[in-house]
């Protein structure tokens, strides 16, 4: 399976893993500094081996990646970390400790509630392999990590995912989003939430807000690539999940039909609207936008039952 490098900015790349043979669904950075390398989330389990044959394209020895970063441990950000420890012998995975469990024992909990979830997405991204406990770094809080140069901030934001973390790298001010931010599509320039349920909407609000306050330049997305406008699409993605909430919330609150909502929304939110036009080739997009509009309609029926 053939997946395509963009080099970003200097000793920063960009890999399009093209998981199911689909482009624009799920990345994954390369990043390097004086001889050390890092990767700043690894993909699913089923293109491990393309992760490892771009570090040979680009001519990064294997024996220099020091870290992989994970967001969170979702398949499609981490389930490849355990393959490419095989292949990276000086590697550790840092990954909050909420997460870690799952990557020691993704069979456990993680793969079945993936398969739960995701259906038959969760076969085309593979059943992760195990990281050993003794590769693992874990997060608890704010840290920052030495790296060649360079310096990465480990900034919590959960949301997405109650373990959800993101990474600040000084250089060039890039922040490596996760799901924190939503998608990003900058070859459309389209923007859509990324909350499937449960969703967090508070905290998701507010990490946000912390990765405003870093007052970033770039925003490098997983799904999907760079924004140079960092401040502004954070910005906007705020003022999207308002949107979003408002219209879901007045929606049930008129009774109009579930599968309404989608068309409902793009009236109001001029990034769906353009997404749904361009929306053919893209259904791993696709999909997650249909998963987002669920945890919207769950969180909203939820506040709903509490009144
Ligand atoms: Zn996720």
């Amino acid at each position: 399976m053939k997946y395509s490098i963009k080099e970003e900015m200097p000793g920063l790349w960009f890999l399009d893993l093209r998981v199911g043979g689909e482009e624009q669904y799920i990345g994954a950075y390369i990043f390097q500094s004086g001889n050390e390398v890092a990767l700043v989330e690894v993909g699913p389990f089923s293109t491990a081996l393309n992760v490892v044959h771009a570090l040979d394209e680009i001519g990064l020895p294997r024996q220099n990646v020091k870290y992989l970063l994970l967001t969170h441990v979702h398949l499609d950000h981490g389930g490849a970390a355990g393959t490419l420890l095989k292949h990276l012998p000086n590697a550790c995975v840092l990954a909050h400790w909420k997460g870690t469990p799952h990557l020691v024992d993704p069979e456990a909990v993680l793969w079945k509630a993936s398969n739960k979830v995701l259906g038959f997405v969760a076969d085309m991204y593979g059943k992760p392999e195990p990281v050993p406990e003794d590769k693992i770094i874990s997060v608890e809080d704010k840290m920052s990590i030495t790296f060649g140069k360079c310096t990465f901030e480990v900034i919590p934001t959960p949301g997405h995912a109650s373990h959800h973390i993101c990474f600040f790298l000084n250089t060039g001010k890039v922040v490596f989003t996760g799901d924190a931010a939503g998608t990003y599509l900058p070859s459309l320039d389209i923007l859509l939430p990324q909350t499937p349920p449960p969703l967090r909407l508070e905290s998701m609000l507010k990490s946000i807000e912390t990765l405003i306050s870093l007052d970033p330049s770039i925003c490098a997305y997983t799904h999907f690539g760079v924004s140079r406008n960092a401040v502004e699409i954070l910005k906007r993605h705020h003022i999207q999940l308002l949107h979003w909430h408002e219209c879901i919330t007045e929606a049930l609150d008129k009774g109009i039909a579930q599968d309404a909502f989608i068309d409902l929304i793009s009236i109001r939110d001029l990034d769906l609207k353009n997404f749904l036009i361009h929306s053919e080739k893209l259904n791993g997009v696709k999909r997650g936008v249909e998963l987002s509009i669920k945890g919207f309609l769950d969180f909203a029926l939820e506040e709903k039952r509490k009144d």
